[in-house]
């Protein structure tokens, strides 16, 4: 695997690879998507997506990852990312943010989308829909040739005008053997000069966008991440190759929050 300022560059066979891992880690997303619903635990949710993973052979990227005890992370409205299944109810209104990685023949897909479980607010709806545009915003600048800074600041400067901010602690990132790989992939321009994207990168870009502060805080399990006034947040992320031509989505999934989709006016 050659190297490029640290970045790993895939090529043949481990694209093959990389792309089943991703193909595995949608399936189970969607799958895990489709079975949130009201009166459910959170630790009910991430059971199941331990059982689909076992039953396709292939592991969780975070169980285990510093020391993360679950599957999948979990994050309901004012969680924004590494929330841990538990005891919480999901309730009808709720936005539930689902991540899913595994690991599958030693290569790693990393994907997540936020589920409006039942009837949401009208801002749920914008809210999600601004999240999951903002993504395709930033794979649209995922070009060979292009800098990191033009895909990273088209997060921060689509949500922006709409009122939203962007979590700045956390940040997308490269993926492939490894679940954090170089570059970071934060979701705001980033100061000073960044890597220009070539064929061969994949990058795992994950939106985290709130309806209120940027800011955050960490709950005292040690790993759920909240918006400081507890405002919703919400996450969508895809597994991207930068190729020849037009970016891979490798994480490739329908869309869902679609303004229309959602029945709200594009905004
Ligand atoms: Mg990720």
């Amino acid at each position: 695997m050659a190297k490029r300022n640290k970045i790993r560059i895939k090529q043949g066979r481990e694209l093959d690879l990389m792309r089943a891992a991703c193909k595995t880690a949608a399936e189970i997303l969607q799958e895990v998507a489709a079975f949130i619903a009201p009166g459910k635990t959170t630790r009910e949710v991430d059971q199941f997506a331990g059982k689909l993973m076992e039953l396709r052979h292939c592991k969780s990227a975070f169980l285990g990852y510093r020391g993360f005890p679950a599957y999948t992370c979990i994050s309901i409205n004012e969680e924004i990312v590494h929330g841990i299944g538990g005891p919480r109810i999901i309730q009808p209104g709720d936005i539930v943010s689902l991540d899913v990685g595994i690991v599958q023949a030693g290569w790693i897909g990393d994907n997540a989308t936020t589920v409006p479980v039942g009837d949401i607010s009208l801002e749920a709806k914008r809210l999600l829909a601004a999240t999951e545009q903002s993504l395709y915003e930033a794979i649209a600048h995922a070009l060979p040739g292009k800098r990191l800074a033009d895909l990273c600041g088209a997060v921060e400067e689509y949500v922006k005008p709409r009122g939203y901010t962007v979590v700045r602690e956390f940040v997308g990132h490269g993926v492939g053997r490894d679940l954090h790989e170089e570059p970071q992939v934060p979701n705001y321009r980033p100061q000073g000069k960044t890597p220009i994207l070539e064929p061969g990168m994949t990058l795992a870009i994950e939106p985290m966008v709130n309806a209120g502060v940027a800011r955050v805080k960490i709950l005292e399990d040690g790993w759920t991440v909240v918006t400081e006034d507890m405002m919703p947040s919400a996450h969508f992320e895809h597994t991207v190759l930068i190729t020849d031509g037009e970016p891979e989505i490798m994480t490739y999934r329908p869309r869902t929050a679609l303004p229309e989709m959602l029945g709200i006016a594009a905004f």
